[in-house]
């Protein structure tokens, strides 16, 4: 059924004018917006939520996946969180490291304004203006109203493809044919805790067999009455005295739709209480156990795959393929948490072996839209591709060559699809990251 339309006309006052604009402070776009900042850029971030950082802040994960093999920004979080306390001090797995949340938010503010961003918070972006083919504002809504930005280049980095929507670009969501995706979660953080008093039911980088630890929460849980709807529940050690929860799943909602990120939100919200209640009823070792934050944000692990210039495809992790134009090196496995509960509700890799592949600059570089960059989980991918990508470790790597490179064309008015990749890397002495 057709709903009825209003018709209002709208103008924006055009706020401001920058080389390059980002849209969306997670990793990817934090990344971005630093790395054309430092590229002598004047870079713009917006951001809706109070705060940078995306899934690792506004989300509450804690857990960075596949930075291990990453150069550039990526490390330099690292340290600069063991400087602040704010990286678990128990030691670093092969690919993975915890952290702080509130270290995290406070360490994004920091570097964003070293390097002279504009940082705009509270702001989202709402509709795209083009000069023919090419994308020339953006219109965001916030207290202030709405306002339009100017800019030479534009990166999207919202995780769900929303200025590349607006824009008119194509994009797919789920999988082929059904359409399903991957489930929400919300993450929560406790306290109240002690690690040594909880060893056999938390995972850490420090080795240990994390699905055992996993089987024996789900099972502990079950033992007292519930069921969670993640079936693999996960406490990530951040402090002795502080973990992440991840234990739950929400199946078959959008994350492009208002209404279903409420219902998934509310639900989620309820599980997550249940369960923190379940476990301090349960006695000693949990009767102190406190839930301290769920994430302001719902976890949405995949929305729109928007199309670029290339796709990465299962063929090219399978492979391992190489690519002459690399913005990120994966090394991380397909990754699908459950898309139907009738078949399980855990996850797997599909039976997919993957060995370490290229993101090529083409699938940052949207296809339908000129002077329009894509970072982070909205890049062009298939669906396997994109469970493999997705993590944060890669979130930011490829973050950060886009936003190198959208600086470079800012510099030299050139379109991202129009430069010569060589000539790029040479005039810019770019030390790509890969
Ligand atoms: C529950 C869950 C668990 C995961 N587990 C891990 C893990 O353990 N380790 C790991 O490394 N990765 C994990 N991932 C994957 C990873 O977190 C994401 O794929 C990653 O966040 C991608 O980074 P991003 O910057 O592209 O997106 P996001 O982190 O989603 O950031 C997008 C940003 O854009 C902002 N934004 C969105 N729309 C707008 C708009 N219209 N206007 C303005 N701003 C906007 C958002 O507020 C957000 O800050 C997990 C994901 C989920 C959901």
């Amino acid at each position: 059924m057709s709903q009825p339309l209003i018709q209002q006309s709208l103008s924006s006052p055009v706020v401001e004018s920058c080389d390059v604009l980002v849209c969306g402070g997670g990793p990817a776009g934090f990344a971005a917006a630093l790395a054309a900042a430092r590229s002598g850029a004047r870079t713009t971030l917006l951001e809706m939520h109070g705060c940078l950082g995306g899934i690792w802040t506004s989300g509450c994960l804690s857990w960075i996946i596949d930075h291990r093999n990453k150069t550039g920004i990526m490390p330099e979080i690292r340290e600069r969180l063991i400087g602040l306390g704010g990286l678990a001090s128990y030691g670093e797995g092969k690919h993975s490291s915890a952290y702080d949340v509130e270290v995290m938010k406070a360490l994004l503010d920091t570097m964003a304004l070293e390097a002279g961003i504009h940082v705009r918070l509270h702001t989202r972006v709402v509709s795209a203006v083009k000069d023919s083919n090419r994308l020339s504002h953006v219109v965001t809504e916030s207290k202030s109203g709405r306002e339009a930005w100017q800019a030479k280049v534009f990166i999207d980095a919202t995780g769900d493809g929303d200025l590349a929507f607006q824009a008119g670009c194509r994009y797919a969501v789920g999988r082929p044919g059904s359409g399903e995706t991957q489930p929400m979660s919300l993450m929560a953080i406790i306290a109240g805790v002690h690690a040594r008093d909880i060893a056999a039911f938390y995972t850490d980088s420090s080795g240990g067999d994390r699905e055992l630890t996993k089987h024996r929460l789900y099972e502990y849980l079950r033992a007292h009455g519930i069921a969670p709807s993640y079936s693999a529940p996960t406490l990530f050690r951040i402090h002795d005295d502080v973990f992440a929860l991840m234990a739950n799943h929400e199946y078959g909602y959008s994350g492009t739709n208002a209404q279903d990120l409420t219902d998934a939100t509310l639900h989620a919200r309820h599980e997550v209480n249940t369960i923190v209640d379940t476990l301090r009823r349960s006695g000693p070792p949990w009767d102190g156990i406190r839930l301290v934050a769920t994430g302001n944000q719902i976890g949405v692990r995949e929305a729109r795959r928007i199309r670029g210039r290339y796709e990465v495809t299962l063929e090219d992790l399978t492979s391992g393929r190489q690519h002459p134009d690399p913005i990120c090196t994966v090394t991380f496995c397909v990754d699908v948490h459950s898309t139907n509960p009738v078949s399980g509700r855990a996850f797997g890799n599909e039976d997919v072996i993957v060995r370490p592949y290229h993101i090529p600059l083409g699938a940052a570089i949207a296809a339908d839209v000129d002077g329009l960059m894509l970072a982070g989980r909205c890049i062009s991918g298939d669906f396997l591709a994109h469970s493999s990508y997705r993590v944060t470790g890669n979130a930011v790597q490829m973050g950060e060559n886009v936003g190198k490179v959208a600086a470079y064309c800012a510099a030299v008015g050139q379109l991202p699809h129009e430069i010569d990749f060589a000539r790029f890397r040479q005039e810019t002495h770019a030390v790509l990251s890969v």
